[in-house]
């Protein structure tokens, strides 16, 4: 069967994203190139990485070995990194972007996103810690980080720059400094935690938002909050079944036909090929006004380490 056509977004500045990517979040090494290989052939076009991830290097090979094959150009494939909070100091952010450019193997990314609005001491470790183990902060501002995500753009090593988990404060003052405006604001984002105020108030801006864990991400150490799995949710059951379909294809095409765009990790064949098939039903007012009843304020990747950092995005509203 011939792999879906999916739909795109487009960003303030005309480039167009597809609305579902692969999320890369911990895929191993060893079976993160498999599953970037599969994804392309199941048909996307998007793939979400991170230098934290600790796996550039790997999904650069699948992607080497799909422009080898012909099966892509690279202009056919939408790639986003992320700058880790360790290089938020202006000088630190070209090298570690120029770094993510050689793992992945590509001149340029699609999208960079400065990966959290908060800083780590610069240099060494991803996690640098104190003898008691708590995270050592950094007092660099987010605002002065973008400036060096503008040159960024200038040299031409990212089409597109934003951010992530920012909230609506932060979004603000990272406008009041763009002279290159943010496309993108990517967040936690899924039946438990819909993000409604946030998302109006970014595309009120022109900014799109595209949502992480949108599964659940099961496979993370973070406690769920109520100790329930998103996908184990009987409203998602009872409208899977409704639809023939499966609880994780209605979590995404509720993001999908609320504007969203989607990152599901996966390793697995069948549910990378399960995830993107969603492009065939359709969920009712009703169905969508019942999984956005849903909502808790269940965010899963809450960073309790970094509570007490200035710039600790989730203690304001929205
Ligand atoms: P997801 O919500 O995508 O869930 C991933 C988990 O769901 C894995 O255990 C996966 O298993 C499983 N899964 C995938 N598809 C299905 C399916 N059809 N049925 C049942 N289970 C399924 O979690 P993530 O937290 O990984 O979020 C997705 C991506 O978002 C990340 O990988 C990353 O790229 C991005 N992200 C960005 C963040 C940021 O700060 N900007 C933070 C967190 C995530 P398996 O792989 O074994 O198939």
């Amino acid at each position: 069967m011939a792999p879906p056509v999916v739909p795109t977004v487009k960003l303030s500045n005309g480039y167009e994203v597809p609305v579902i990517g692969l999320g890369t979040w911990k895929s191993k090494p060893g079976e993160v190139t498999q599953a970037v290989k599969d994804a392309i052939d199941a048909g996307y076009r998007h793939i979400d990485c991170a230098i934290t991830y600790r796996n550039e290097p790997e999904v650069g090979a699948a992607l080497s070995a799909k422009m080898a094959e012909g099966v892509i150009r690279r202009e056919d494939i939408f790639v986003t990194s992320k700058l880790w909070n360790t290089c938020h100091r202006p000088d630190l952010v070209i090298p570690q972007l120029k770094q993510t450019l050689t793992n992945l193997g590509l001149a340029y990314v699609d999208l960079y996103l400065i990966h959290w609005p908060f800083a780590f001491q610069e240099g060494g470790e991803n996690m640098p810690k104190d003898a008691d183990g708590n995270v050592i902060f950094s007092d660099v501002d987010y605002v002065d980080t973008w400036k060096s995500m503008e040159e960024a753009h200038r040299q031409k090593l990212a089409k597109s720059i934003g951010v992530s988990n920012f909230n609506s404060l932060q979004v603000s003052r990272v406008l009041e400094v763009a002279t290159i405006k943010p496309v993108m604001n990517q967040v936690e984002c899924h039946p438990y935690l819909n993000q409604k105020r946030l998302i109006e108030f970014c595309r009120a801006r022109g900014i799109q938002v595209t949502g992480y864990s949108p599964l659940g991400s099961r496979d993370s150490v973070f406690a769920k909050p109520g100790g329930r799995e998103l996908l184990d949710d009987p409203v998602l059951g009872q409208l899977a079944a409704k639809h023939g379909r499966s609880p994780a294809q209605v979590a995404l095409r509720y993001q999908i036909q609320r504007g969203m765009i989607v990152v599901p990790k996966s390793v697995t064949k069948k549910r990378i090929i399960e995830n993107i098939s969603i492009f065939d039903f359709e969920l009712s007012p009703e169905d969508m006004a019942l999984v956005d009843s849903l909502d808790c304020n269940g965010r899963i990747c809450r960073v309790e380490h970094s509570l007490k950092h200035k710039h600790y995005p989730f203690s304001a509203e929205f």
